[in-house]
């Protein structure tokens, strides 16, 4: 058994990385369907269950085919360990309840997923968590917010909707000159385009809804960090919480990870393309993307990831104001035929949402205007389908946006 041959380079992990395989020889990765696991005796039960000896013994705790996800999206964030979750967001409650207590202080972003923003800002308050929202992109505010009490840096790069950048080594010498962690959360660009811990972030954040999955089937979510920091941290909060990622789940975006990288390198080349084409549209104000020469952290962005701009994009629709924004937005989203009207994104289909009233739609209008979630704003998830057809999709709207 070679399955984790120290030589192998990220393609072969991305495909190779798993758990042995059962006594039948699988060739795909088994799917092993159970909620618990016999014991070879009392005393081998009681060392499992002290951790003295590795063994599953409750879907709860662990579960071959979660651990063959775990090892490969480790492999390909270039970390020790990860953990499995149930979603993206139980990975952040799962981060915030271990490594948190009343009286501590965490620094995010406030350009960062609408959820994320409602989990640190609002929920974790009631327990006596405190948070500060900075610029994404001004270090200096970044530096200003610390607290002796600050315990977390939490960094989503690019962001959702507005694809802002964030300089990952520069928040990791921030984050450990003040003694704190720095987490990313590396849901848009993948491990494809950008691995946070060789830039020294502390731990990585998945939502396996998205690209890693790539399909839009199942709801997963991850954690990547030291061995240390998964054991010790994060797995006592698995198993007293129960984040636990389904086996169906993990199976289904274990398998998505093996084109995880050609995948993200088509849709980053469609994305770059729509961008340029909505940049000289005459129906539009303006276009979020990192892969354009005009977006402010460009430098920043290729070299921070590969090169390349991701998959996401974001664009305003040229109005008077808000209102009239708001109505052409929504006029240019229902004149879709083929893209997928849906919150979603990381999937092979073009999917393409109105931000401001969906996933920042639980936002105080102060909170939303500070993240620049504007009236007018659409953000498209680029899939696979022609360019042309995605481009024809946006235009019927676009082209007779004075209808609106
Ligand atoms: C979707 C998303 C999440 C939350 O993930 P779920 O799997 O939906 O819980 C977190 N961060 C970003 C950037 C996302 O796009």
């Amino acid at each position: 058994m070679n399955h984790d041959d120290p030589t192998w380079h990220r393609d072969t992990l991305a495909v190779r990385q798993a758990v042995p395989r059962s006594p039948y020889g699988e060739n795909s990765e088994a799917l092993y369907l159970t909620s618990g696991y016999v014991q070879p005796s009392a005393e081998a039960a009681a060392r499992r269950f002290a951790g003295e000896e590795d063994g599953y013994t409750y879907g709860r705790y662990g579960n071959p085919t979660v651990s063959s996800f775990e090892q490969r999206l480790a492999a390909l964030e270039g970390a020790e360990a990860c953990i499995g979750t149930a979603s993206g967001m139980s990975s952040i409650l799962m981060l915030c309840l271990g490594l948190l207590k009343a009286g501590d202080h965490v620094l995010c972003s406030r350009s960062m997923f609408g959820s994320t923003i409602k989990l640190i800002g609002s929920d974790l308050a009631k327990f006596g968590v405190e948070s500060s929202f900075v610029s994404q992109t001004d270090l200096s505010a970044w530096q200003a917010a610390i607290r002796p009490n600050t315990k977390l840096l939490f960094a989503e790069t690019p962001t959702n909707p507005l694809t802002e950048v964030c300089d990952i080594q520069a928040l990791a010498d921030m984050a450990h000159n003040a003694g704190a962690l720095l987490c990313v959360d590396n849901c848009f660009a993948t491990p494809a385009l950008q691995r946070p811990i060789a830039l020294g972030a502390d731990i990585v954040m998945h939502s396996g809804t998205k690209y890693l999955d790539g399909q839009g089937r199942v709801m997963a979510g991850a954690l990547c960090a030291s061995q240390a920091f998964i054991t010790n941290t994060c797995l006592p909060i698995q198993k007293s919480g129960g984040m636990t990622l389904a086996p169906f789940n993990a199976w289904v975006v274990l398998k998505g990870l093996e084109t995880l990288d050609i995948r993200m390198q088509a849709q980053s080349a469609r994305a770059l393309s729509v961008a340029q084409w909505l940049q000289d549209h005459s129906a539009v104000a303006r276009v979020h993307y990192p892969g354009l020469s005009s977006h402010p952290q460009h430098a920043l962005a290729m070299a921070q990831q590969s090169g390349l701009g991701g998959a996401v994009l974001s664009f305003e629709v040229k109005a008077q104001d808000p209102e009239q924004a708001r109505r052409r937005a929504f006029y240019v989203l229902d004149q879709m035929r083929m893209l997928s009207l849906s919150t979603n994104l990381g999937d092979t289909k073009t999917l393409a949402a109105h931000p401001a009233s969906t996933s920042h739609g639980r936002l105080t209008e102060d909170q939303r205007q500070a993240a620049g979630v504007v009236q007018g704003l659409i953000r498209v998830a680029v899939g696979l389908e022609h360019l042309q057809d995605i481009q024809t999709d946006l235009d019927r709207g676009l082209s007779t946006i004075a209808q609106a």
